[in-house]
């Protein structure tokens, strides 16, 4: 018989260079593969494992949903869906939500809010959004039109027009493409995470937000990578005293199920109106009931201790031989190493500690809940393959 990686070969689309590793399970902060060999997770499913693997609590929540019913279409109402909505307004003071599916199709759905927004507001050829050059949005057609890079774009041309693309940091270019152009939103991430976790300063959020009042067109913040507790923050434009009017989520939201969460503020709750938007999937009450248990644990205290993690990362890390930069907010880390990224993480691999990789950067996206013993372990690793550019399994 086949083996799982003879199978995946033969039978899968090579859009995934994968790794030699085979997962198959864990418990928290720890993975297994076939062998029995075992890692230190610090990439958790890329930042989706909020609280590790089969975290007790949410398989609970997820099992009991499951023993009750799987699904049950938009036609009906579900508890999960519903409770969900309520505690992430609770949180974030938004008005209103949409649940999609993924990262990619929380951004179609604000794209489509943005465009619908300003149809009725501006007129009709107001339809451009803004987006930063580096960012990352997705891969669906729209969202890699509004994605800043174009090495996503190569093969798939014409891209869906009505997107700029601006320069972080640079506000007095932005407001020149607000001027010249008929805009109806700027679309950004606060760290730039696909793009080499690139945090922009609060500084120029404050100034987008600025000049977003200024142009009125809609602030809508990608959170899709950033949000529910990875930065620190229940949301991380949290952190620089911003109020956006749409705010997409999907990675860490469900725990490790796929569920994604549009958010709208007084401003944007009533574009979408029936029949305007929806999803098969979407507000999946197994995938929700995995995000309440998720999202309920979001808290202060939780924050807190996302951050001492954090700033104890950036001590252990920086300065360190081997290692040239530190960057990013909360556990979402990017590493500038003196060797090759994509070298450099094999060998972390190859030591048992699973790290991600971003625009040649090492990325680190541990579970929320990593414990401190497991962490410094991983971060000894790091230091040594960085230090010796050998491993010391
Ligand atoms: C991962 C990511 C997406 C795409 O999410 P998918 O669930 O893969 O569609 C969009 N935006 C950002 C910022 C992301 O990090």
């Amino acid at each position: 018989m086949k083996d799982t990686k003879e199978l995946d070969r033969e039978y899968i689309v090579p859009t995934y260079r994968r790794f030699d590793v085979n997962i198959t399970g864990g418990a928290g902060s720890l993975l297994t593969d076939a062998g029995g060999k075992e890692y230190i997770d610090m990439g958790a499913g890329i930042a989706t494992n909020s609280f590790g693997a089969c975290d007790p609590e949410w398989v609970a929540a997820v099992t009991e949903q499951l023993s009750r019913i799987q699904h049950a279409s938009n036609l009906y109402y579900t508890d999960p869906c519903a409770r969900l909505a309520a505690l992430l307004c609770e949180k974030t003071g938004m008005k209103k939500v949409f649940f999609p599916n993924s990262g990619a199709e929380a951004n179609e759905c604000a794209i489509k809010t943005a465009r619908k927004w300003a149809a009725e507001n501006k007129g009709p050829e107001y339809f451009t959004v803004v987006t930063m050059k580096n960012s990352f949005h997705g891969r669906t057609l729209a969202t890699l039109a509004a994605t800043g890079q174009a090495v996503f774009h190569k093969d798939f041309l014409p891209l869906t027009p009505g997107f700029a693309y601006a320069e972080p940091e640079d506000a007095a270019e932005l407001e020149e493409i607000l001027k010249n152009e008929k805009c109806a939103a700027v679309l950004l991430e606060t760290v730039q995470g696909e793009g080499g976790v690139r945090p922009l300063s609060t500084e120029y959020i404050k100034a987008v937000a600025g000049l977003c009042e200024k142009y009125d067109v809609l602030l809508m913040i990608d959170e899709v990578q950033t949000g529910n507790g990875r930065c620190g923050y229940m949301y991380s434009y949290m952190e620089h005293g911003v109020h956006p009017d749409v705010v997409t989520t999907a990675k860490g939201l469900g725990g490790g199920l796929p569920v994604g969460a549009v958010l709208f503020s007084e401003k944007t709750a009533g574009v979408l109106t029936a029949g305007t938007h929806g999803s098969t999937f979407g507000g999946n009450p197994v995938c929700c009931a995995g995000a309440i248990s998720v999202v309920s644990r979001l808290d202060e205290e939780l924050f807190a201790s996302v951050r001492r993690k954090s700033a104890h990362i950036f001590e252990k890390l920086s300065g360190k031989p081997g290692i040239k930069g530190v960057y990013g907010r909360g556990l979402l880390i990017g590493i500038e190493t003196e060797e090759d990224a994509a070298s450099f993480i094999g060998k972390c691999i190859s030591a048992g500690v699973l790290v991600l990789g971003a625009k040649g950067r090492v990325r680190l996206a541990p579970p929320l809940n990593i414990p401190d013993g497991l962490l410094d372990r991983a971060l000894d690793v790091i230091l040594a393959v960085a230090e010796k550019g050998e491993t010391t399994e």
